[in-house]
């Protein structure tokens, strides 16, 4: 059995939850007792607060963790990332007051920054050399400035809206984040081990799936050369007569964010009837 904890509820309570249901593994647990263990997979669910994730993993109460890379660096917990997930996305920025002039780092020098997070923030201005008064509290830093508490913030920003709301203005981003999995992999033993693995490989098929699209189109069959070059598909593309004489369908995977420019130039090559369709799985 291997043990997974999650955030019990929080921005990445979802996101993790829908990955573990995407693998087709089921956990039901309609009460959201703290451990909830899947019927059809060898896994067990531990519902934490983020922030005792890294240290509950480091300590073997679980064997794997999901949490923000910005938590697992605030703890400091020698963790080894085991997958990034792509999702829970976010950096970790410097603010200041948009009526400040900013000309860089020094000017932190002697001022009070609050923040939830000192130990990135004090690792990033002992790298820059900055001496800065890092002023601890646990939430709403971004009212810190307002109140008179200090006079910049270190916090995490996601669009940005918070901070000109809050009238500041962010003037150096420390750190990207998202949401990872972490574990010890040497602690895990084999039977765990490999149960990561098969976990792995699912969370795999499904996060390509999302990269790609299927697409199906027809063509005329004098552009078929052509138009394989374009798409050239997992191994080469699916090329089916149609009944319609010197037709075919072209059936092939193209990756998501090249799909508009890819079927610009399907239509020119003489493509017709085009479906773009989400993949659910995909395994090379
Ligand atoms: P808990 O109750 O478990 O301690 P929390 O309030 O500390 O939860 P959440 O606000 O749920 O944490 O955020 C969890 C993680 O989501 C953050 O640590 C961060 O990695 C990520 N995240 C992504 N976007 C944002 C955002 N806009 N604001 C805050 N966190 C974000
Ligand atoms: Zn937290």
């Amino acid at each position: 059995m291997l043990k997974i904890a999650i955030q019990k509820s929080g921005r990445l309570s979802e996101k993790s939850l829908e990955q573990i249901a995407e693998s087709g593994i089921s956990v039901a647990n309609g009460d959201r007792k703290l451990v909830a263990q899947a019927s059809n997979f060898p896994i067990e669910l531990l519902y934490l607060r983020d922030d005792d994730i890294p240290q509950c993993v480091y300590d073997g109460v679980a064997d794997v963790g999901v949490v923000g890379e910005n938590v697992l660096l605030e703890t400091g917990c020698a963790l080894d990332i085991v997958e990034r997930l792509g999702f829970g996305k976010c950096r970790m920025s410097l603010a200041i007051p948009k009526s400040e002039k900013y000309g860089g780092l020094t000017w932190f020098n002697g001022r009070k920054i609050a923040t939830s997070y000192p130990k990135i923030l004090q690792d990033f201005l002992d790298r820059h050399g900055v001496q800065a008064d890092i002023h601890h509290i646990s939430g709403s830093v971004e009212i810190s400035t307002g109140v008179g508490i200090a006079d910049a913030i270190f916090d995490i920003v996601s669009s940005g809206s918070t901070l000109i709301s809050n009238g500041l203005k962010e003037v150096d981003t420390v750190v990207h984040s998202e949401a990872v999995m972490v574990g010890r992999k040497v602690a895990l033993g084999q039977e765990k081990a490999a149960i990561l693995e098969k976990l792995l490989f699912r969370l795999h098929a499904v996060q390509k799936g999302r990269k790609n699209k299927y697409v199906m189109l027809n063509a005329p069959a004098a552009s078929v050369e052509k138009i394989t070059a374009v798409i050239p598909g997992m191994k080469s593309p699916t090329v089916i007569p149609l009944a319609q004489e010197g037709w075919c369908s072209i059936h092939s995977v193209l990756p998501e964010g090249q799909i508009w420019e890819i079927i610009d130039q399907l239509h020119s090559l003489g493509a017709q009837g085009i479906l773009v369709m989400p993949i659910e799985k995909m395994i090379l």
